[in-house]
């Protein structure tokens, strides 16, 4: 039996987005057309989007439906920097931790001439509002603050960076996709302007996702045709995605209330793990993600303990770039502060409802033997020994 445990990456599709999405495909008829059958399946993504809309505490009109996070970054982004633009304001603010989608983003509003400033990510892997409070200025139109980080888990103070965009009148996007069905979101009460989620990190499809952008921002389109999504994303609607996707969400919603289970899970895992000698956590223990396990293990090459867990049945990642095939280590854990040597050692476990205590044992097992190994035929962790001279101590 597999262990999958890399639900950071992407989800199992749950059998309600399944039959959701098998049902809707029953429904061929264009959303735009006017007759029976395009009317039937207008109406069924409208009800897609008013049941994604309260789960939201957003209103149909605030919805866009996109192609998934990336995407939605992508127009969040771009559409609050026309807006800041207009008004002679070209400063954004962000963080050194982002997804690529926001970062690669903001790296082309660089080139056209935007201001960009990344904040330092404390030890802890929380940015404060204190220093989103700090760094706005006159000219600034943007602060882009993801919700929850995708490698280390950790939440960010997302009503408290609202409340101060919002004083200031500063446009607040955050790339909630790790957080989307994980922890409950408000985008009232946490005053978000813009929030990008997507599908398939919650047990939805993969390739859609959602653009929530608060009435009277106007949105700049990535994708120009018909008058799809009240003219904001053209193209004919993923109906069976859509609808995937609003059964999913419903489902990860309804069992958020359950997240202590999980972060039960979690909790002896990371107790697991940390008995490992030169091993260490990365990001605060308890404001993260209720399923995101993170270390850095010393002396181990994060790629060799990936293939060799994966021999042993167990689907981890190292949630960094290297495999991509670059060897860069991990933005993340840089921006975290970890030298190179210990970032290429990390390993990245993210659990969902469906993992259980049985499994959380076979993985301390397996990461511990693993670890042992590979350190064993290491010259690097031989030297390490006659020295002493360990990062993580
Ligand atoms: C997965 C992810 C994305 C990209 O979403 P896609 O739907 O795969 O394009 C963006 N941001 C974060 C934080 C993610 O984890």
């Amino acid at each position: 039996m597999r262990i999958y445990a890399d639900n950071a990456a992407t989800t199992k599709i749950s059998a309600a987005a399944r039959s959701a999405m098998l049902e809707a495909m029953e429904y061929y008829g264009n959303p735009s057309s006017l007759h029976s059958e395009g009317q039937k399946a207008a109406e069924l993504l409208a009800d897609a989007r008013a049941r994604i809309a309260k789960l939201l505490n957003a209103d149909v009109k605030e919805i866009t439906f996109t192609s998934g996070g990336s995407e939605a970054d992508n127009q969040a982004l771009l559409s609050a920097a026309r807006l800041g633009e207009k008004k002679g304001k070209k400063h954004i603010i962000s963080t050194a931790f982002e997804h690529h989608a926001v970062l690669h983003s903001l790296s082309r509003l660089e080139k056209e001439g935007f201001e960009v400033t990344l904040l330092p990510i404390p030890a802890d892997g929380i940015v404060t509002a204190e220093q989103v409070k700090n760094a706005i200025r006159e000219d600034t139109c943007l602060v882009s603050v993801m919700y929850a980080n995708n490698e280390i888990g950790t939440v960010q103070p997302i009503a408290e960076i609202g409340a101060i965009c919002r004083e200031k009148g500063v446009l607040f996007h955050t790339d909630a996709v790790q957080a989307a069905g994980h922890l409950a979101i408000d985008v009232q009460a946490e005053n978000i302007d813009l929030l990008s989620l997507s599908a398939h990190k919650f047990h939805g499809p993969k390739g859609v996702g959602v653009l929530y952008a608060r009435k009277g921002i106007r949105l700049t389109n990535l994708i120009e045709g018909g008058a799809q999504e009240r003219a904001r994303r053209a193209g004919t609607e993923n109906l069976p995605a859509i609808l995937g996707m609003a059964a999913a969400f419903e489902e990860a919603c309804g069992r958020i209330q359950n997240n202590d289970a999980l972060a039960a899970l979690r909790d002896r895992l990371i107790q697991g793990l940390a008995e490992i000698p030169h091993s260490l956590l990365n990001g605060d223990p308890q404001k993260r993600l209720p399923g995101n396990v993170h270390f850095c293990f010393e002396g181990i090459e994060g790629e060799s303990l990936l293939l060799l867990l994966d021999d042993r049945g167990i689907a981890a990642s190292s949630g960094s770039a290297c495999t991509s095939g670059s060897l860069d280590p991990s933005h993340v854990l840089l921006a975290l502060g970890r030298p190179h040597e210990i970032a290429h050692g990390s390993l990245r476990l993210t659990l969902c409802h469906e993992n259980t205590a049985e499994e959380v044992e076979k993985i301390i097992q397996a990461v511990t033997e693993v670890v042992a190994y590979l350190r064993n035929m290491s010259p690097v962790w031989r030297t390490l020994q006659q020295t002493q001279e360990f990062i993580i101590k």
